[in-house]
């Protein structure tokens, strides 16, 4: 019995499940949000630039250079910046730092499947608070009864896996209402339609934004995400992190990262692209039936009023199109769907043909 061997703690984890990343070629890959371009050209120079014999030195713990190129993209200070590895570190960090204070968090009940799981392991206690028919995040709902006592707010906008954007007027009156505790607004979706909350962080030093250069910036293999916010929250994640590992962020993905906040060509083009084709794709499932949820994001959560989300899931996979099914109460019969390129996407219309009847 070498599971004796465990903490306490280990026993009781229900680790988070990412999608599928499966070996085989020729599939169409729609499962878990990744940009179906490659990254900017200069991105992979500026990887290559460093591919010598300075490996052999450890990275810059401080992250310094990529955390002022992401200052001036945002018209912040450097010390308003975190970078770490990947978002969903940055946000593992933010549980432990500035939400764990002993009283409830809240979060929506459809939403980043992560966050129960760092609740678990840091243990602090939540309470999902259910979005609506529409699939939205009702932001009165934050306030009253269930938000006396609270120990903080977080939420993707746009909500994952639903797509829907709240307005920054509601983030507003959610981070202005609740000044005694940090509102998180996980940002991963944010460049494919959204306003962003950055432009709140100099009037509000409880508001926490969190993004990720995994989906607008098809940097999903390099791991880096960041947290924007006031110096105080800045630092908490710093004594975090050190306390942790010094150097998350390794010397090919801090020059990796750091062009592609300089490539903006690059990234406007392809998010823009990403864009018309998700409205291209919207309309098409539409006109096959199907119930989308208006999406700000990089996929659209649909459903059939005649097949069942396992069903259309099975059909699919059963053609080589791999698309995201969650088996959870109110969204069974929900598929999420990366949008791909626009061959990808006609591919997944063509399967389901095959599929749905007219
Ligand atoms: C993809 C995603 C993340 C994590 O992104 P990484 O930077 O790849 O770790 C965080 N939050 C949400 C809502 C996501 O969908």
């Amino acid at each position: 019995m070498s599971q004796s061997f465990w903490s306490p703690i280990v026993h009781e984890l229900t680790p988070y499940v990412p999608g599928e990343q499966p070996k085989g070629m020729g599939l169409v890959k729609l499962n878990t949000n990744e940009n179906p371009y490659g990254p900017s050209p200069k991105v992979l120079a500026a990887i290559s630039s460093v591919l010598n014999d300075t490996l052999r030195l450890y990275p810059d713990p401080t992250a310094s250079e990529l955390r002022q190129t992401i200052a001036e993209y945002y018209a912040l200070s450097p010390n308003q910046v975190f970078v770490g590895n990947g978002s969903d570190e940055v946000l593992a960090f933010v549980f432990q730092s500035l939400l764990a204070h002993g009283r409830p968090v809240l979060f929506p009940d459809i939403s980043y499947s992560f966050y129960p799981v760092y609740c678990q392991l840091y243990g602090i206690e939540y309470r999902a608070i259910p979005i609506d028919d529409q699939m939205a995040i009702v932001p009165k709902d934050y306030f009253g009864a269930e938000a006396t006592g609270i120990g903080g707010i977080v939420f993707p906008n746009p909500n994952a896996p639903t797509g829907r954007l709240m307005s920054l007027l509601d983030i507003e009156r959610l981070v202005a209402g609740h000044p005694g505790v940090v509102v998180v607004v996980d940002e991963a979706y944010i460049d494919f339609g959204g306003q962003s909350a950055v432009t709140l962080i100099d009037r509000y030093p409880n508001l926490l934004v969190t993004q990720s250069l995994s989906k607008s910036r098809s940097l999903a293999g390099l791991r880096v995400g960041l947290a924007l916010g006031h110096p105080d929250l800045i630092e908490a994640l710093v004594r975090v992190k050190d306390s942790f590992n010094s150097y998350p962020l390794d010397r090919l993905a801090l020059v990796g990262a750091q062009a592609a906040f300089l490539d903006t060509a690059y990234f406007e083009e392809t998010r823009q692209r990403i864009m018309d084709d998700r409205d291209g794709l919207t309309a098409a499932l539409k006109a096959r039936g199907f119930e989308v949820i208006p999406s700000a994001a990089n996929f659209v959560f649909a459903r059939h009023p005649q097949y069942s989300g396992a069903e259309l899931y099975q059909g699919l996979r059963a053609q080589s199109v791999i698309v995201r099914h969650f088996n959870k109460p109110r969204i069974a019969d929900f598929l999420r769907i990366t949008v791909g390129t626009t061959a990808q996407n006609q591919a997944l219309l063509t399967a389901l043909d095959r599929l749905v009847a007219p």
